[in-house]
Protein backbone atom coordinates (compact mmCIF):
# COMPACT_ATOMS: atom_id res chain seq x y z
CA UNK A 1 0.00 0.00 0.00
CA UNK A 2 1.10 3.64 -0.37
CA UNK A 3 -0.83 5.04 2.29
CA UNK A 4 0.82 8.06 3.79
CA UNK A 5 2.83 8.98 0.36
CA UNK A 6 1.76 11.96 -1.54
CA UNK A 7 2.34 11.64 -5.50
CA UNK A 8 1.57 14.32 -7.35
CA UNK A 9 1.34 13.78 -11.52
CA UNK A 10 2.45 16.21 -14.05
CA UNK A 11 0.81 16.01 -17.10
CA UNK A 12 0.49 13.03 -19.48
CA UNK A 13 -1.10 11.14 -21.79
CA UNK A 14 -3.95 8.16 -21.36
CA UNK A 15 -1.88 5.82 -19.71
CA UNK A 16 -1.18 8.08 -17.03
CA UNK A 17 -4.85 7.83 -15.97
CA UNK A 18 -3.75 3.91 -15.67
CA UNK A 19 -0.98 4.97 -13.11
CA UNK A 20 -3.10 7.33 -11.32
CA UNK A 21 -6.01 4.61 -11.16
CA UNK A 22 -3.61 2.25 -9.50
CA UNK A 23 -1.78 5.09 -6.77
CA UNK A 24 -5.62 5.60 -5.81
CA UNK A 25 -6.37 1.71 -5.23
CA UNK A 26 -3.01 1.71 -3.62
CA UNK A 27 -4.00 4.73 -0.64
CA UNK A 28 -1.45 7.22 -1.97
CA UNK A 29 -2.70 10.98 -1.86
CA UNK A 30 -2.84 12.09 -5.38
CA UNK A 31 -2.72 15.65 -6.77
CA UNK A 32 -3.16 16.05 -10.32
CA UNK A 33 -1.59 18.67 -11.92
CA UNK A 34 -2.52 19.63 -15.82
CA UNK A 35 -5.56 17.63 -15.90
CA UNK A 36 -7.97 20.14 -16.01
CA UNK A 37 -10.18 18.74 -18.93
CA UNK A 38 -10.43 15.33 -17.36
CA UNK A 39 -14.00 14.54 -17.87
CA UNK A 40 -13.80 11.44 -15.25
CA UNK A 41 -13.09 12.81 -11.60
CA UNK A 42 -11.03 10.16 -9.83
CA UNK A 43 -12.12 9.84 -6.48
CA UNK A 44 -9.39 11.51 -3.58
CA UNK A 45 -7.32 13.36 -6.04
CA UNK A 46 -7.16 16.35 -6.16
CA UNK A 47 -6.75 19.17 -9.05
CA UNK A 48 -4.02 21.90 -9.04
CA UNK A 49 -2.42 24.46 -10.60
CA UNK A 50 1.51 24.07 -11.18
CA UNK A 51 3.14 26.35 -8.62
CA UNK A 52 5.59 25.97 -5.99
CA UNK A 53 3.30 26.40 -2.94
CA UNK A 54 1.34 23.32 -4.10
CA UNK A 55 4.67 20.98 -4.60
CA UNK A 56 5.93 21.18 -0.77
CA UNK A 57 5.09 18.33 1.07
CA UNK A 58 5.10 15.99 -1.95
CA UNK A 59 6.87 12.38 -2.36
CA UNK A 60 6.95 11.51 -5.73
CA UNK A 61 6.57 13.40 -8.88
CA UNK A 62 4.93 11.25 -11.77
CA UNK A 63 6.00 12.39 -15.42
CA UNK A 64 4.90 11.89 -18.26
CA UNK A 65 6.61 8.73 -20.29
CA UNK A 66 8.38 11.96 -22.36
CA UNK A 67 9.30 13.40 -19.35
CA UNK A 68 10.04 17.52 -20.23
CA UNK A 69 11.19 18.91 -23.24
CA UNK A 70 14.77 20.92 -23.69
CA UNK A 71 12.51 23.91 -22.58
CA UNK A 72 11.20 22.30 -19.57
CA UNK A 73 7.85 22.00 -20.76
CA UNK A 74 5.57 19.14 -20.11
CA UNK A 75 2.90 17.80 -22.65
CA UNK A 76 -0.80 16.69 -21.18
CA UNK A 77 -3.75 15.85 -23.43
CA UNK A 78 -5.60 16.88 -20.70
CA UNK A 79 -4.86 20.59 -20.35
CA UNK A 80 -4.74 23.27 -23.03
CA UNK A 81 -2.97 25.52 -20.73
CA UNK A 82 1.29 25.53 -21.45
CA UNK A 83 3.10 24.33 -18.18
CA UNK A 84 6.63 24.41 -17.98
CA UNK A 85 8.67 23.37 -14.64
CA UNK A 86 10.89 25.54 -13.91
CA UNK A 87 14.32 25.77 -10.97
CA UNK A 88 11.40 27.85 -8.46
CA UNK A 89 9.37 24.44 -8.79
CA UNK A 90 12.08 22.00 -8.14
CA UNK A 91 13.35 24.68 -4.98
CA UNK A 92 10.03 23.75 -3.51
CA UNK A 93 9.87 20.09 -3.22
CA UNK A 94 11.51 18.10 -0.30
CA UNK A 95 14.85 17.00 -0.33
CA UNK A 96 13.64 13.12 -0.46
CA UNK A 97 10.98 13.77 -3.31
CA UNK A 98 11.95 11.60 -6.54
CA UNK A 99 11.06 12.26 -9.64
CA UNK A 100 9.77 9.93 -11.81
CA UNK A 101 9.78 9.89 -15.62
CA UNK A 102 9.82 7.35 -19.36
CA UNK A 103 13.30 8.89 -20.63
CA UNK A 104 14.77 12.13 -19.27
CA UNK A 105 15.92 14.63 -21.67
CA UNK A 106 18.98 16.59 -20.87
CA UNK A 107 17.09 19.48 -19.15
CA UNK A 108 15.22 16.99 -16.44
CA UNK A 109 18.60 15.96 -16.21
CA UNK A 110 20.15 18.90 -15.25
CA UNK A 111 16.95 20.51 -13.38
CA UNK A 112 16.95 17.21 -11.09
CA UNK A 113 20.83 17.36 -10.31
CA UNK A 114 20.76 20.82 -9.58
CA UNK A 115 18.42 20.27 -6.73
CA UNK A 116 19.92 16.83 -5.57
CA UNK A 117 16.93 15.47 -6.60
CA UNK A 118 16.76 11.35 -7.53
CA UNK A 119 15.32 11.44 -10.91
CA UNK A 120 14.28 7.57 -12.08
CA UNK A 121 14.18 6.60 -15.64
CA UNK A 122 11.93 3.72 -15.97
CA UNK A 123 11.58 3.02 -19.61
CA UNK A 124 15.13 1.53 -20.29
CA UNK A 125 14.46 -1.04 -17.57
CA UNK A 126 15.24 -4.32 -18.78
CA UNK A 127 11.49 -5.51 -17.36
CA UNK A 128 9.27 -2.13 -18.63
CA UNK A 129 11.22 -2.86 -22.63
CA UNK A 130 10.21 -6.37 -22.35
CA UNK A 131 6.54 -5.66 -21.46
CA UNK A 132 6.44 -2.78 -23.06
CA UNK A 133 7.84 -4.63 -26.57
CA UNK A 134 3.87 -7.07 -26.46
CA UNK A 135 2.26 -3.58 -28.03
CA UNK A 136 5.14 -2.62 -29.78
CA UNK A 137 5.01 -6.03 -31.59
CA UNK A 138 1.65 -5.62 -32.45
CA UNK A 139 1.62 -2.37 -33.18
CA UNK A 140 4.54 -3.07 -35.85
CA UNK A 141 2.29 -6.06 -37.49
CA UNK A 142 -0.62 -3.59 -37.43
CA UNK A 143 1.13 -1.63 -39.56
CA UNK A 144 2.81 -4.33 -41.46
CA UNK A 145 -0.48 -5.40 -42.38
CA UNK A 146 -2.02 -2.22 -43.35
CA UNK A 147 0.63 -1.45 -45.67
CA UNK A 148 1.18 -4.68 -47.90
CA UNK A 149 -1.06 -6.37 -49.65
CA UNK A 150 0.51 -10.22 -49.26
CA UNK A 151 0.23 -12.09 -46.01
CA UNK A 152 2.76 -12.04 -43.45
CA UNK A 153 2.73 -15.95 -43.60
CA UNK A 154 5.43 -17.14 -45.97
CA UNK A 155 7.06 -13.15 -46.41
CA UNK A 156 10.53 -13.11 -46.24
CA UNK A 157 11.06 -10.56 -42.48
CA UNK A 158 13.81 -9.46 -41.72
CA UNK A 159 14.43 -8.11 -37.81
CA UNK A 160 17.55 -6.25 -37.24
CA UNK A 161 18.20 -6.06 -33.71
CA UNK A 162 17.80 -9.14 -30.95
CA UNK A 163 17.47 -6.97 -28.12
CA UNK A 164 14.15 -6.50 -25.72
CA UNK A 165 12.11 -5.67 -28.80
CA UNK A 166 13.55 -7.77 -31.75
CA UNK A 167 13.73 -10.84 -30.03
CA UNK A 168 9.38 -10.13 -29.44
CA UNK A 169 9.07 -8.79 -33.25
CA UNK A 170 11.32 -12.25 -34.77
CA UNK A 171 9.16 -14.61 -32.07
CA UNK A 172 5.74 -13.25 -33.24
CA UNK A 173 6.36 -13.16 -37.07
CA UNK A 174 7.97 -16.55 -36.87
CA UNK A 175 4.60 -17.60 -34.84
CA UNK A 176 2.45 -16.49 -37.95
CA UNK A 177 4.22 -18.35 -40.49
CA UNK A 178 7.01 -15.66 -41.82
CA UNK A 179 10.76 -16.98 -42.88
CA UNK A 180 12.38 -14.82 -40.20
CA UNK A 181 16.14 -13.25 -40.79
CA UNK A 182 17.55 -11.88 -37.90
CA UNK A 183 20.48 -9.58 -38.07
CA UNK A 184 22.35 -8.98 -35.23
CA UNK A 185 26.18 -8.59 -34.27
CA UNK A 186 26.33 -10.49 -30.43
CA UNK A 187 27.41 -14.22 -31.14
CA UNK A 188 24.93 -14.94 -28.58
CA UNK A 189 22.11 -13.42 -30.25
CA UNK A 190 22.80 -14.78 -33.26
CA UNK A 191 23.02 -18.37 -31.48
CA UNK A 192 19.72 -17.63 -29.85
CA UNK A 193 18.37 -16.85 -33.04
CA UNK A 194 18.74 -19.89 -34.61
CA UNK A 195 17.85 -21.89 -31.44
CA UNK A 196 14.51 -20.55 -32.04
CA UNK A 197 14.41 -21.60 -35.72
CA UNK A 198 14.98 -18.56 -36.86
CA UNK A 199 17.98 -17.86 -39.69
CA UNK A 200 20.82 -15.20 -37.84
CA UNK A 201 23.26 -13.15 -40.04
CA UNK A 202 25.80 -10.98 -38.95
CA UNK A 203 24.95 -7.45 -39.24
CA UNK A 204 27.78 -6.03 -41.07
CA UNK A 205 26.38 -8.56 -43.92
CA UNK A 206 22.85 -6.80 -44.07
CA UNK A 207 23.55 -5.74 -48.08
CA UNK A 208 23.69 -9.29 -48.74
CA UNK A 209 20.22 -10.28 -46.74
CA UNK A 210 17.96 -8.03 -48.14
CA UNK A 211 17.41 -8.54 -52.10
CA UNK A 212 14.45 -11.02 -51.23
CA UNK A 213 13.57 -9.22 -48.00
CA UNK A 214 9.73 -8.18 -48.10
CA UNK A 215 9.48 -6.58 -44.17
CA UNK A 216 12.00 -5.46 -42.64
CA UNK A 217 11.55 -4.41 -39.01
CA UNK A 218 14.70 -2.59 -37.41
CA UNK A 219 15.42 -2.08 -33.78
CA UNK A 220 18.76 -1.00 -34.32
CA UNK A 221 18.88 2.56 -32.89
CA UNK A 222 21.72 3.59 -35.37
CA UNK A 223 21.59 4.02 -39.35
CA UNK A 224 22.00 0.14 -40.14
CA UNK A 225 19.90 0.46 -43.27
CA UNK A 226 22.00 2.68 -45.07
CA UNK A 227 21.98 3.99 -49.03
CA UNK A 228 23.93 1.07 -49.95
CA UNK A 229 21.58 -1.59 -48.00
CA UNK A 230 18.20 0.40 -49.71
CA UNK A 231 19.73 0.07 -53.35
CA UNK A 232 20.17 -3.84 -53.08
CA UNK A 233 16.16 -4.33 -51.68
CA UNK A 234 13.16 -4.68 -54.16
CA UNK A 235 10.89 -2.26 -54.82
CA UNK A 236 8.01 -3.78 -52.70
CA UNK A 237 10.17 -3.83 -49.54
CA UNK A 238 8.03 -2.38 -46.58
CA UNK A 239 11.07 -1.00 -43.76
CA UNK A 240 9.25 -0.42 -40.36
CA UNK A 241 11.41 1.73 -37.89
CA UNK A 242 11.02 0.83 -34.58
CA UNK A 243 14.04 2.33 -33.20
CA UNK A 244 13.62 5.53 -31.28
CA UNK A 245 14.22 8.87 -33.59
CA UNK A 246 15.71 9.60 -35.81
CA UNK A 247 15.67 5.95 -36.48
CA UNK A 248 18.45 3.34 -38.22
CA UNK A 249 17.10 4.17 -41.92
CA UNK A 250 18.05 6.32 -44.90
CA UNK A 251 14.76 7.98 -45.20
CA UNK A 252 15.31 10.55 -47.93
CA UNK A 253 17.28 7.75 -49.90
CA UNK A 254 14.02 5.23 -49.25
CA UNK A 255 12.31 7.90 -50.60
CA UNK A 256 14.04 8.64 -53.75
CA UNK A 257 14.33 5.00 -54.67
CA UNK A 258 10.56 4.23 -54.05
CA UNK A 259 11.27 2.49 -51.10
CA UNK A 260 8.06 2.70 -48.49
CA UNK A 261 9.82 3.35 -45.04
CA UNK A 262 7.95 3.67 -41.97
CA UNK A 263 9.01 5.68 -38.83
CA UNK A 264 6.80 4.06 -35.97
CA UNK A 265 7.73 5.47 -32.33
CA UNK A 266 5.66 5.52 -29.46
CA UNK A 267 3.72 2.17 -30.54
CA UNK A 268 2.50 1.16 -27.00
CA UNK A 269 0.68 4.47 -26.00
CA UNK A 270 -0.83 4.24 -29.45
CA UNK A 271 -2.09 1.27 -30.18
CA UNK A 272 -2.35 -0.54 -26.09
CA UNK A 273 -2.82 2.84 -23.75
CA UNK A 274 -4.70 1.04 -21.53
CA UNK A 275 -2.38 -2.07 -20.96
CA UNK A 276 0.80 0.34 -21.64
CA UNK A 277 -0.26 2.46 -18.95
CA UNK A 278 -0.84 -1.03 -17.01
CA UNK A 279 2.58 -1.79 -17.05
CA UNK A 280 4.26 2.14 -16.05
CA UNK A 281 1.63 1.70 -13.38
CA UNK A 282 2.95 -1.80 -11.94
CA UNK A 283 6.42 -0.44 -12.39
CA UNK A 284 5.70 2.57 -10.66
CA UNK A 285 4.11 1.51 -7.65
CA UNK A 286 6.86 -0.91 -7.31
CA UNK A 287 9.41 1.41 -7.60
CA UNK A 288 7.60 4.55 -5.16
CA UNK A 289 7.16 1.48 -2.89
CA UNK A 290 10.64 0.70 -2.62
CA UNK A 291 11.92 4.44 -2.23
CA UNK A 292 9.59 4.41 0.67
CA UNK A 293 10.42 1.24 2.44
CA UNK A 294 14.13 2.80 1.83
CA UNK A 295 13.18 5.78 3.56
CA UNK A 296 11.55 4.19 6.28
CA UNK A 297 14.97 1.93 7.19
CA UNK A 298 16.83 4.98 6.98
CA UNK A 299 14.95 6.56 9.75
CA UNK A 300 12.82 9.07 7.61
CA UNK A 301 9.51 9.51 8.35
P1 LIG B 1 17.78 -3.12 -26.82
O1 LIG B 1 17.26 -4.23 -25.99
O2 LIG B 1 18.92 -2.32 -26.33
O3 LIG B 1 18.12 -3.70 -28.28
C1 LIG B 1 18.78 -2.94 -29.23
C2 LIG B 1 19.39 -3.87 -30.25
O4 LIG B 1 20.12 -3.04 -31.17
C3 LIG B 1 20.41 -4.84 -29.67
O5 LIG B 1 20.34 -6.06 -30.37
C4 LIG B 1 21.73 -4.15 -29.93
O6 LIG B 1 22.83 -5.02 -30.07
C5 LIG B 1 21.46 -3.53 -31.27
N1 LIG B 1 22.37 -2.43 -31.54
C6 LIG B 1 22.50 -1.25 -30.89
N2 LIG B 1 23.43 -0.48 -31.47
C7 LIG B 1 23.90 -1.20 -32.53
C8 LIG B 1 24.85 -0.93 -33.53
N3 LIG B 1 25.52 0.23 -33.55
N4 LIG B 1 25.08 -1.87 -34.47
C9 LIG B 1 24.41 -3.04 -34.44
N5 LIG B 1 23.48 -3.35 -33.52
C10 LIG B 1 23.23 -2.44 -32.58
O7 LIG B 1 16.64 -2.05 -27.11
P2 LIG B 1 15.08 -2.33 -27.24
O8 LIG B 1 14.44 -2.16 -25.91
O9 LIG B 1 14.85 -3.59 -28.00
O10 LIG B 1 14.64 -1.08 -28.12
C11 LIG B 1 15.15 -0.96 -29.43
C12 LIG B 1 14.76 0.41 -29.99
O11 LIG B 1 13.35 0.47 -30.12
C13 LIG B 1 15.14 1.58 -29.08
O12 LIG B 1 15.55 2.65 -29.89
C14 LIG B 1 13.84 1.91 -28.36
O13 LIG B 1 13.80 3.26 -27.94
C15 LIG B 1 12.86 1.63 -29.45
N6 LIG B 1 11.49 1.32 -29.03
C16 LIG B 1 10.52 1.76 -29.86
C17 LIG B 1 9.22 1.46 -29.60
C18 LIG B 1 8.18 1.94 -30.57
O14 LIG B 1 7.02 2.06 -30.20
N7 LIG B 1 8.56 2.19 -31.80
C19 LIG B 1 8.87 0.75 -28.45
C20 LIG B 1 9.90 0.27 -27.63
C21 LIG B 1 11.22 0.57 -27.94
P3 LIG B 1 23.86 -5.23 -28.86
O15 LIG B 1 23.11 -5.96 -27.80
O16 LIG B 1 24.93 -6.01 -29.52
O17 LIG B 1 24.28 -3.85 -28.40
Amino acid sequence: MLTGIHATFIGGDARQLEVIKKFIELDATVTLIGFDNLESNFNGAFKRSLTPEVLHDVDAIILPVVGTDEQGYVESIFCSKPMQIKDEHFAALPAHCCIYTGLAREYLKKLAASFNLQLNEILDRDDVAIYNSIPTVEGALMIAIQNTDFTIHHSNALVLGFGRTGLSMARALYGLGAHVHVGARKSADLARAYEMGLEPFHIDELSGYVHKADLIFNTIPHQVITAKVISNMPHHTLIIDLASKPGGTDFRYAEKRGIKALLAPGLPGIVAPKSAGQILANTLSRLVLDQMEIRRNKGGS
